[in-house]
This record gives C-alpha cells, structure tokens and sequence, in this order.
C-alpha cells in the first residue's frame, strides 16, 4: 500500500514482514516496532494533512532528537511534503531567515520556542514536540487513523537541507525522493547492512549525516537502532555489547578513546566503526585499531550530495583518506578546467543521482556550483593516489594565498600534528598588510604537555617552504567545532583578525 511514494515505499520495504520487531530501542522507554514506527508516521501525515499540508508544502521542524521526530519525517514524506529540518542551536532571528526563504506551511518547535517562533511563522500552522515526545503534535497524530502516502515519484523533492553557511547566506539543498533512495541503498549494500545489524544511532537528525545516512540506512535494511538523544560516552558503551555498528563523527572517536572501558572486549560484537562530517585524525585512527582491533571505516559526503566516497568495507581502509567513489558516483578532481595528474590537489566535483538538485530559490548560485551536465563542484580540495584513494585537503574557501603563493592547510596541519605533544591543529589565512594573508597555526598540545611555540617553529623550517611556515603559533587548549565536530575555522579567522593589523 506504500507501492506509490517513491522514498516511503523504499524505506518500508525491508521491515515490511518485521512489524513486531523493534526498530529503535531506548535506554529509558519501551523500545519501538517497526510497525509502530510506521503507524505511527502514517499518524503524523494525517495531522498534516489536517493541517493543509499539500503536496510539494515544506514542514520546518526545530525539534529535540525522539522517534516521534522521525515520525514527523517519515509522516511529511507519506503527505508528499518536503521535511525541512533546522538545526536545534539556530537562535530566533536565524530561523525567521529559514522560514521566509522557505515558506513552510507547517512550523514544528519546541514548546519553549512555541511563543517566538509564531510571531515570525507568518501565515504557517505552529505546533509543538517536546524532548519526550509530547506536544500539540502528537496530540494532533494521536487522533488520527491511518494514512494512505501520497503519491511521490523518483524526482518529487523529499527534504531540504539548509546547509551551514559558512559563507554567506545558507542555502536550501533540494533532495529528491531518489536522491535519499538511492544513496541509501547504495550505503547499505556497500557497508552490507542487513536486519541483522544494530546501529548506535546518537546523532543529531537535522543534518544529513543522522537523518539520512543513519535512519534511512537502518531502515532500507530493515535494522535495529539503538536511539540515543545525543552523543552519550556512557549510553554508547553500554549499548556496544549487543550492537554491531556505530555512525560517528570524529568527535565521538576521540572522547571514547579516552575512556578506559573502551576495549577489545567490549567491541567484540561489533563489525563496523564508520567515520564521517569531519576529518578522522590518523592519529585517531591507528588509536583505535590498537584498542578495539577495528580499523574505522571513513567515508565522505556532504549536505548536497549524500554520500560520495567511502573506504571499502573488504579491502584496506586507509587511514587520511576517504576511499573511492561509491558504486554509481563519479568523481573528478579539477584544476583550471582539467583532471589533475594523481597527486596533485584540485578541486572535488561529483556527478550521480546523489547529487541534490539545486538550491532552493538560488537558480544562479545552483548554476555556479552545479553544472549542466551534472558535475557538481563541491568546492572541497582533494587529491587522489595512484591506487584511487581520495584524501580531502580541506575547503577551497580555507586555501591561504600568501604573498602569492597557494599554502594548503592541511598540509601544514599533517606536519604540525605528527611533532610530538601536539594534539591537533588548525591551520588558517589571517589578512596581513604585506602578504595579503598570512599563515596562522593554532594548535592544541597533549592534555600535560607543555609546547613552546618556538619548538613547534623550529620543527617546520626543516620541513617546510619559508612561505608555507606559520607567521604565528597560537597555543590553545581546544579548537571551536560545530555540533558536527567540524573544526570553525570562519569563527578562528575572527578571533585572529586583527593579528598582523598595524592600527
Ligand atoms: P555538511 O554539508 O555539513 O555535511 O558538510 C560537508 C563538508 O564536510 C564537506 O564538504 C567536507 O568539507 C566535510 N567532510 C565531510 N566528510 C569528511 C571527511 N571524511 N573528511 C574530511 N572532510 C569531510
């Protein structure tokens, strides 16, 4: 009965049969069916129906992370609409930009926002789901029937994703139905996710990474969850037991090392450690095989493009590096026009029916990053070895162009790391009156360990080019991330603005 929406049919598919097993389970409430799960988005579609949710209608949601969230997603897209998630940190005045640019008309919030939300929702319905679950919404869903899903084909959008707009405004990614469809399939079959598997889901599920690759992995194969509200040391190695996989960011990596229940024993069950969002410190990486046994599997994508590249799941997992091209995506490293040679660093464009299909409302910028034959410039500097691992370089925005010359961060990054005490580094383009930029290390020592800048400037002349080597070393005991643990390197370029000004 699922047969004409295109995604919801898709995402059904492999529990079709299970409906009383679990789904998500929960360290503090009854578990869930797959069958609930379901009935219970069939719900939620009706309430927005009820609602005046039309076909193609966006529903932006800022909510906590539950399963009644997810029921909301799945709901919108069995109403034919395009779920729109914001991320839960985004103050007011942010979402009034989202919701003029988008014009929804349905706005999901937290109780606690419900007031300020609905001076700026204009002529949208504002309802509300707390971090339990509980709100006008769920009370709405929960007078409901069940829902036959509207029909959706293959090219009807599903979702926008806003994306974190390091520069300028943020733009709405438009993802189809078969966008999500396909990446998920292509996910699961390449990470060989079967209903045999338990996912440690403690992502959030505003951003790509949590909404799509984990749930909709989960669900095309017909998984169980481990549903966690958030990033929880505690809840995660309590859950590792019994699970076989983990979704993470490289965050997630670091703050388990450093616990000491994190053993050989304890991942025993557990066949796959993914990585991704951010770069997986190699450091990171050897850590971990030396603990657990496993060596973590990183992949790449982005807002726009779902997944693009992953390790192999049989075949070796290279540290630094983000594999190759996912079956079915084509990717392309560019400079100027054409391929570049391997080794040579240009910037990433990725073709195959992942890639979004445009911003919403931006027809120039779409037409500036999207190309008519359907590369997509990521804008992301990679390189590619002879054997095709890819490794990301970092963002073309983040290139330092000193005095003339191109330095690229992480290659600075790379030398910086691997001295002895440092942790991690940043490396960035501070504006300078002679130089135009110039190269700014900030880095974090080993938690104990003194450095002095001096030792760390001395270790690089060896190493590096005059031009490429730090005008200044900053010492700091933690770099400034995102929910997403990537490193923001825009917020490190503000505090360090004035370092070179002469006034
Ligand atoms: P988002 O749209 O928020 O998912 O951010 C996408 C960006 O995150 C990409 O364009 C990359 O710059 C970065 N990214 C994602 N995965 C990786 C990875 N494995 N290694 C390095 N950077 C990554």
């Amino acid at each position: 009965m699922y047969d004409a929406n295109y995604l919801i049919s898709r995402l059904h598919a492999a529990s079709a049969d299970q409906q009383t097993r679990n789904f998500a389970t929960f360290p503090a409430r009854a578990s869930v069916t797959f069958g609930e799960l379901f009935a219970g988005a069939e719900r939620h579609a009706a309430a927005l129906v009820a609602m005046g949710v039309q076909p193609g209608d966006r529903v932006a949601v800022q909510v906590e992370k539950t399963i009644e969230a997810i029921q909301l997603y799945l709901g919108t897209v069995m109403a034919g609409g395009v779920f729109l998630p914001l991320n839960t940190a985004y103050t007011t005045p942010e979402v009034a930009y989202f919701l003029g640019d988008a014009t929804p008309r349905v706005v999901v919030c937290d109780p606690t926002r419900a007031e300020a939300i609905a001076e700026i929702a204009g002529s949208a319905s504002v309802v509300t789901l707390d971090r339990l679950g509980k709100g006008s919404l769920t009370d709405a869903a929960a007078g409901q029937g069940g829902f036959a899903p509207v029909p959706r084909g293959a090219d009807d959008l599903a979702a926008i994703l806003y994306t974190s707009g390091t520069t300028g405004r943020s733009k709405g990614a438009m993802l189809s139905h078969d966008n999500l469809a396909s990446n998920s399939q292509t996910l699961r079959d390449y990470w060989q996710f079967t209903d045999r598997d338990v996912l440690i889901h403690a992502l959030p599920i505003f951003h790509t990474h949590g909404l799509f690759v984990a749930t909709n992995v989960a669900l095309f194969a017909g998984a169980e969850v481990v549903f966690l509200a958030g990033f929880d040391k505690e809840q995660i190695l309590e859950a590792m037991p019994r699970a076989t996989a983990l979704m993470g960011v490289p965050t997630f990596y670091t703050r388990l090392l450093q616990d000491a229940r994190l053993t050989r024993d304890r991942a025993a069950n557990m066949r796959l450690f993914i990585s991704g969002s951010a770069p997986l410190l190699v450091d990171t990486h050897e850590q971990w095989q030396a603990r657990t046994g496993h060596r973590i599997l990183e992949r790449y994508g982005m807002t726009e493009t779902n997944m693009s590249t992953s390790n192999p799941y049989e075949g070796e997992r290279r540290a630094g590096t983000v594999g190759f091209p996912l079956p079915g995506v084509e990717a392309r490293i560019m400079d100027q026009g054409r391929p570049v040679s391997p080794g040579e660093t240009g910037v990433l464009e990725v073709r195959g029916p992942n890639v979004f299909q445009g911003y919403w409302q931006m027809p120039e910028k779409t037409a500036e990053e999207l190309q008519a034959d359907g590369w997509f410039i990521t804008g992301d500097l990679a390189c590619q070895d002879t054997e095709g691992y890819i490794t990301i370089v970092g963002r073309q925005k983040d290139l330092v162009i000193t005095g003339g010359f191109n330095v690229y961060p992480k290659e600075v990054e790379s030398l910086i790391d691997d001295l002895p005490g440092v942790l991690e580094s940043a490396v960035i383009g501070v504006p300078h009156p002679d130089f135009g930029e110039a190269v700014v290390a900030v880095v974090v020592p080993q938690v104990g360990v003194e450095l002095s800048a001096e030792d760390i400037r001395n270790a690089l002349a060896e190493q590096l080019a005059k031009f490429k080597q730090p005008k200044q070393i900053k010492l700091v005991t933690e770099l400034p991330r995102n929910t997403m643990g990537k490193v923001q390197k825009k917020a490190l370029r503000e505090s360090y603005l004035g370092l070179f000004s002469q006034g």
